[in-house]
C-alpha cells in the first residue's frame, strides 16, 4: 500500500505517483515544526503515504509564507511548541484564510495547557510529535472528516432562507469602502444582499461614469445595486428622503440593514443614517459602518472577520470605481488593508470590518 520514494528535504517535489489507495491520496499538506529536521522527518513519512505535496516551514514565519504562497492545502500539522503561547491564536489565523482544511497538532509528551490551546484553536487532533503512524491515521481522519464542510445531516435538511441584507450609503464607493469585506463574506454565504445609494455623486465626477462604476463596483461583491438620484451634498434628513429609502426596504424586506453612523463629519452620511433609522423602523437589525469621514466617537461593538479573499474584492471593489481612485486619499490600498487589519484585532482573526449596533432584536443564530 505505502509507495517506495527517495527521501526529499524542504520544500519538495512529490516523490512518484501517488498511490490513489494510500490514505493521503493526493493531499496537500503543510507542516509546521520548529526542528527543520523532524519537519522534514514528518513530510517524508506523510509523502510515502499518499501526500501529493507536503511543504514545511521551521518558524511560523516561514509557515505563514509557505501558507500564502501556495494556498490551496487540504490540511496543516504543527507543532504544539511551534508557536509558543500564542499557539491558539495561530490555528485561529489558519482557519480564518483556510476554513475548510484541518489542522493537527504533535506533541512531544501531554501537556495540559497545550491541550486546551490547541482545542480552543479548534484543532482536529492531538498526536505525539514523533508518531508518523499516528499522524497519518489522523490526518486521514481529519481529511475524511473536514471541520466546516457540511454534514450529511445538513445537506438533507431543506435550504435555510438566505438572509437579507440592505446596506445603505450617501454616495457611490461609500459601501464598498466601510463594509466591501462583510458583503462579499456574506454574498459568499449564500445571502441575498443589496446596496442602496442615494446619491449618483455628481459632486465626485461624471455622474453617468459613476453610475457605471457603482454598478460594476456591487457586482464585483456579490450585490445588486439600487441607485437613487438625491443631491450628492445637500442630501435632506427628512421625509422625502426617508419615503425614497422605505420603497428599497419594501422591495427588499431586509433582516439587517448597515448604514452609515450619526458619528460622521459628513452632511450626507448624517442625513441618510437619521433618514434610514426612520424608514428601518421595523427592521429587526440595524448596524453602522465605518467611514473615512467616521468621527472618533464612533464606537464599533461587532466585528465581522474577513478572509483573504474578502479583503482583495473589498480592494477589487473600490477599483472599479476607477475615476475617484486615483484622487482621493482614502481609497489607499495600504490605508484599507492596514485599516481591516487593526480591526482584526478585536475579532481573533487577520482582518475584519467593525459595526456599531443601532439594533438587534434577532435571534442571535442568524447573525
Ligand atoms: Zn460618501
Amino acid at each position: 500500500m505505502f509507495q517506495a520514494s527517495s527521501r526529499g528535504t524542504g520544500d519538495d517535489q512529490r516523490p512518484s505517483a501517488p498511490d490513489a489507495g494510500a490514505p493521503l491520496a493526493g493531499a496537500r499538506l503543510l507542516v509546521g515544526d520548529r526542528d527543520a529536521a523532524t519537519a522534514a522527518a514528518t513530510a517524508e513519512a506523510l509523502r510515502t503515504r499518499g501526500a501529493a505535496h507536503v511543504r514545511t516551514a521551521a518558524s511560523p514565519r516561514e509557515f505563514r509564507a509557505a501558507e500564502h504562497a501556495d494556498r490551496v492545502w487540504d490540511l496543516a500539522v504543527c507543532d504544539s511548541a511551534f508557536a509558543g503561547a500564542e499557539l491558539t491564536a495561530f490555528l485561529e489565523d489558519w482557519h480564518a484564510h483556510h476554513p475548510a482544511a484541518p489542522v493537527i497538532v504533535t506533541e512531544d509528551r501531554p501537556s495540559a495547557d497545550r491541550a486546551v490551546a490547541a482545542l480552543r484553536g479548534r484543532a482536529a487532533d492531538l498526536v505525539p510529535r514523533h508518531d508518523p503512524d499516528a499522524l497519518a491515521r489522523s490526518a486521514a481522519h481529519a481529511l475524511a472528516h473536514p471541520p466546516y464542510a457540511p454534514q450529511a445531516a445538513t445537506a438533507a435538511a431543506p435550504a435555510p432562507e438566505p438572509v437579507r441584507m440592505l446596506v445603505v450609503g450617501a454616495h457611490p464607493d461609500d459601501v464598498e469602502i466601510a463594509a466591501g469585506g462583510t458583503i462579499h463574506r456574506r454574498a459568499d454565504d449564500g445571502w441575498d444582499i443589496t446596496v442602496l445609494t442615494l446619491s449618483p455623486g455628481g459632486g465626485g465626477g461624471d455622474p453617468a461614469e459613476r453610475r457605471r462604476e457603482a454598478h460594476r463596483a456591487a457586482e464585483s461583491m456579490g450585490a445588486r445595486l439600487v441607485l437613487e438620484d438625491l443631491p450628492d451634498g445637500s442630501i435632506r434628513d427628512d421625509s422625502s428622503t426617508v419615503r425614497v429609502i422605505e420603497r428599497t426596504v419594501a422591495e427588499t424586506a431586509p433582516d439587517l440593514v448597515l448604514v452609515h453612523s450619526d458619528h460622521d463629519t459628513h452632511q450626507d452620511h448624517r442625513a441618510v443614517h437619521r433618514s434610514t433609522r426612520v424608514a428601518c423602523r421595523q427592521v429587526p437589525r440595524v448596524f453602522c459602518y465605518q467611514s473615512p469621514s467616521a468621527t472618533v466617537d464612533y464606537r464599533p461593538n461587532r466585528f465581522v472577520a474577513l478572509r483573504e479573499q474578502d479583503v482583495e474584492a473589498k480592494l477589487a471593489s473600490i477599483r472599479a470605481h476607477g475615476s475617484q481612485a486615483a484622487t482621493r486619499w482614502y481609497l489607499e490600498e495600504d490605508l484599507l488593508r492596514s485599516t481591516a487589519r487593526y480591526w482584526g484585532r478585536y475579532s481573533r482573526c487577520r482582518y475584519a470590518e467593525p459595526l456599531e449596533v443601532l439594533r438587534d432584536a434577532a435571534p442571535v443564530h442568524t447573525h
